[in-house]
C-alpha cells in the first residue's frame, strides 16, 4: 500500500509531462518544383495551429497558377504518421498538392495518370517522397494506415497519400 501512495505523486509529472510533448506534430517540406522549404509545427497543446497550416497551405499552393487551397489537417496528420511509422525525422519531398481545376484538366490531358475528380483539387491529397526513405516501403506505411487513398508511382517514384475512401493502386 505504501508503494502503491507513493508512486503516484512520483509518476504524475513525468507522464503529464511526456503527454504534452506528443501532442506536438511537426512536419518539414520542400517542394520539388519551387524549392521552397518549411518546417512546422501544426499542431500542439491539443490543437491545430492555424498560422502554421497556413504556411502549409500556401507550400502546397498550385505553384502552376499560384491559387492557395485549404488543405485537409487530416491529410497532414497522415504524413505525420508515415513519418513517425518510418522512424525518421526526414523531409517529405512534395511532387504536387492543391491543383486547381484548370491546371487538373492540363495535366490530364498530357498524362494517363491524372484523375478526372482528383483529390488534388479538393485539397485532399498530396504526391510525395520521403527523403533518404525507400517510396516503396513508404507506399506500403502508407496502405497500413488504412485511412485513404494510397498510389504508387513507380516510373515518376512517389506516392500518392489523400483522405478520401480507402483504395490501393
Ligand atoms: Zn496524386
Amino acid at each position: 500500500m505504501t508503494t502503491a501512495v507513493m508512486a503516484v505523486p512520483l509518476l504524475a509529472t513525468p507522464v503529464a509531462a511526456l503527454a504534452g510533448s506528443l501532442e506536438q506534430r511537426s512536419v518539414s517540406f520542400v517542394h520539388t518544383h519551387t524549392g521552397e522549404q518549411l518546417t512546422t509545427t501544426y499542431f500542439r497543446a491539443g490543437q491545430y495551429d492555424t498560422s502554421s497550416i497556413a504556411r502549409v497551405n500556401y507550400l502546397l499552393r498550385d505553384f502552376r497558377c499560384g491559387e492557395v487551397a485549404t488543405m485537409d489537417v487530416g491529410l497532414l496528420d497522415i504524413l505525420y504518421d508515415l513519418k513517425v511509422l518510418a522512424d525518421r525525422d526526414s523531409t517529405f519531398e512534395v511532387i504536387s498538392g492543391f491543383r486547381s481545376p484548370a491546371t487538373n484538366a492540363r495535366l490530364r490531358s498530357k498524362s494517363g495518370g491524372v484523375a478526372e475528380k482528383s483529390l488534388h483539387m479538393e485539397g485532399k491529397a498530396i504526391d510525395i517522397r520521403l527523403t533518404g526513405f525507400s517510396t516503396k516501403k513508404l507506399q506500403q506505411l502508407a496502405m497500413s494506415l488504412q485511412r485513404g487513398g494510397v498510389g504508387f508511382y513507380s516510373s515518376s517514384n512517389f506516392v500518392h497519400v489523400d483522405t478520401g475512401r480507402v483504395r490501393y493502386w
